[in-house]
C-alpha cells in the first residue's frame, strides 16, 4: 500500500530533516515536491492543491524556520493534513448493526471484488462482533454469481440465502430479509449484481433494492487501483444511491493509492475498510492516523500490536512471559515465535507496519527472504527430538547431520537458526533481569 508515493515523501524529506536550517524557499521547494508526488499517485487536483496550501501556511511560520528541527516539524505538519485529508467531520465508527436483523447493502461495478468483500465483512461480524449473518447474491446476471458467495459461505461457516431460480432482485432482497427474521440472524448482507460501467438499469436496480431493503448500511466497493475512476464512481453512487460509506480493494497491490487520499475530500463519504488481499482474513478497518503513519513511513504500530493479539492467545502469551522472565527460552518458544509471526502475514505483512521496516521490507524481498525462510526454521525445530528442543546446547555434529537431513536442508541452515536462538535467548535473559521484560510484553499486549 502506498509503496511509490511513500517512497517519493521520504525522499523529500530525508533532504529536509538533514538540512539544519530551513529557508521558506527550502519548504517551498520540498512542497512542490510533495504535490508532484501527490498527483502521480492519482491524487485529484483540487485535493492536491488544497493539501500543499494547508501545509504550506502552517510550514513557512516563524515557528517552523527558527525551531531546532525544522525538517521534522514539516513532517509532522504535513502529517496532520494528511490526517486531515483522511478525516471527515464525523467519525463513522463502527458498523451499524443494531435492531437485528439489520440489513446491508453492498453496491459497486462488476468486477471491484464486492462478492469477496461481502464475504470478507461477514466473517469478520461473525467472529469479531458474535454475529449471526445471512449473506445473499442478488446478481442474477453473471451466470455462477450465486454460487460463488455459496462457495464463500460454506469456506468461511456463514449461511447463504437458498438459491431460487427465475426470482428478480428485489424478490431476492424480500426474500432475504424474510429469513433473517424468522432465522433469528443479526445481520443480512445483500450482494447486489454489478456491471462494467454506470448506467441506468443498473442504477434502476439498485435504487429499487434499496427502497425495499431500507439497509441501515450502504457500502460502496470499488477497486482502489483504479484511482480517480474510484472516486468518480463513488461520487455517482453517492447521487443517486447515498452510501454510508466506502470500501477500497486491491490495497495490497502497488496501486498509487490517490484514490484513498481524494475519497474523502472529494466525496465527503469515509473510506471505512480496506482490502488488502483475495483471502478472507484480508480486510482492515481503515484509520486515517494509521494510514497517514504508512504513507510517511513512520510505521504502524497500533495495527501491529492489533494483530498480534488477534493472533496470539492472551494465556499463551501470559505463559512465554513467565518462560521469558526466568530465562527460558528453549526451540519450542522460538517455534511458537516464527509459527505466530507466519499467522501474522508473514514478514512482509510485519515489516511494513513496523517503523522505517517499510524500505527493508522490500529489500528483503528483493534478496529473496521471505517466508519460506520461516517456514525453513519450523521444519528444522520439528526435526529435532523433544530433548534437543528443550536443551538445544547438546547439539552435535552428528545429531546437525540428522536434523538439517530430516528437514531436508543444509547444516548451515541449522547452525544459523542456533546462532538467532542463542542471540534471542541473551536478549531474553537480559530483559528478564532488568524487569524490561515485563515492561515490553505490557507495551505489546
Ligand atoms: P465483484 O464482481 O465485484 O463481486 O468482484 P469479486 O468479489 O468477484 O472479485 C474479483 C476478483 O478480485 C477476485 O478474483 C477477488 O479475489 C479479487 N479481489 C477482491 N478483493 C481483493 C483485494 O482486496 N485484493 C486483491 N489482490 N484481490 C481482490
Amino acid at each position: 500500500m502506498f509503496e511509490n508515493l511513500s517512497e517519493r515523501l521520504s525522499g523529500v524529506f530525508d533532504r529536509l530533516t538533514k538540512q539544519g536550517a530551513l529557508s521558506e524557499d527550502d519548504v517551498k521547494t520540498a512542497l512542490r515536491e510533495v504535490r508532484v508526488a501527490l498527483l502521480e499517485a492519482d491524487v485529484s487536483l483540487p485535493v492536491a492543491r488544497d493539501f500543499v496550501k494547508k501545509v504550506q501556511e502552517q510550514a513557512t511560520g516563524q515557528a517552523v524556520t527558527k525551531s531546532v528541527t525544522p525538517g521534522q516539524q514539516v513532517v509532522k505538519i504535513v502529517h496532520d493534513a494528511l490526517v486531515d485529508t483522511l478525516t471527515g467531520e464525523e467519525d463513522p465508527g463502527e458498523l451499524k448493526i443494531d435492531n437485528p436483523p439489520a440489513p446491508i447493502l453492498m453496491v459497486g461495478l462488476q468486477g471491484g471484488g464486492k462478492t469477496t468483500t461481502t464475504a470478507k465483512l461477514a466473517k469478520r461480524l461473525k467472529e469479531k462482533n458474535g454475529k449471526r449473518v445471512l449473506m445473499a447474491s442478488l446478481d442474477v446476471y453473471r451466470p455462477a454469481a450465486q454460487d460463488q458467495l455459496a462457495v464463500l459461505g460454506t469456506q468461511i461457516g456463514v449461511d447463504t440465502l437458498p438459491i431460487v431460480k427465475g426470482q428478480s432482485p428485489v424478490d431476492i432482497a424480500k426474500r432475504a430479509k424474510q429469513q433473517a427474521t424468522m432465522g433469528g440472524y443479526d445481520v443480512y448482507m445483500l450482494d447486489t449484481a454489478g456491471r462494467l460501467s454506470i448506467d441506468e438499469e443498473l442504477m434502476a436496480e439498485v435504487e429499487a433494492v434499496r427502497d425495499v431493503a431500507n439497509p441501515r448500511e450502504t457500502l460502496l466497493v470499488v477497486d482502489g487501483l483504479t484511482g480517480q475512476d474510484a472516486v468518480h464512481t463513488a461520487e455517482n453512487f453517492e447521487e443517486r444511491i447515498g452510501i454510508s460509506g466506502v470500501v477500497l480493494t486491491r490495497m495490497d497491490g502497488d496501486g498509487r493509492g490517490g484514490a484513498a487520499l481524494s475519497m474523502r475530500a472529494v466525496t465527503g463519504k469515509p473510506i471505512r475498510f480496506v482490502g488488502l488481499g483475495e483471502k478472507m482474513d484480508a480486510v482492515e478497518e481503515f484509520h486515517p492516523e494509521r494510514i497517514a503513519g504508512r504513507i510517511l513511513g513512520m510505521g504502524d504500530i497500533v495495527s501491529l500490536v492489533e494483530k498480534a493479539q488477534e493472533t496470539i492467545e492472551a494465556e499463551q502469551a501470559e505463559r512465554m512471559m513467565k518462560r521469558f522472565q526466568k530465562g527460558r527460552f528453549n526451540m519450542n518458544d522460538l517455534k511458537m515465535q516464527l509459527e505466530q509471526m507466519l499467522k501474522m502475514g508473514g514478514m512482509e505483512g510485519m515489516m511494513g507496519m513496523m517503523p522505517g521496516m517499510g524500505k527493508m521490507a522490500k529489500q528483503a524481498q528483493a534478496a529473496g527472504v521471505d517466508d519460506s525462510i520461516l517456514k525453513r526454521q519450523i521444519a528444522l525445530i520439528q526435526s529435532m527430538t523433544k530433548l534437543e528442543r528443550a536443551n538445544p546446547q547438546i547439539l552435535q555434529a552428528s545429531r546437525k547431520k540428522r536434523i538439517a537431513k530430516g528437514a531436508g536442508l543444509e547444516v548451515s541452515e541449522l547452525n544459523k537458526l542456533l546462532k538467532m536462538h542463542r542471540q534471542m535467548a541473551d536478549m531474553m535473559k537480559k530483559m528478564g533481569k532488568g524487569g524490561m521484560m515485563k515492561q515490553a510484553m505490557k507495551a505489546m499486549f
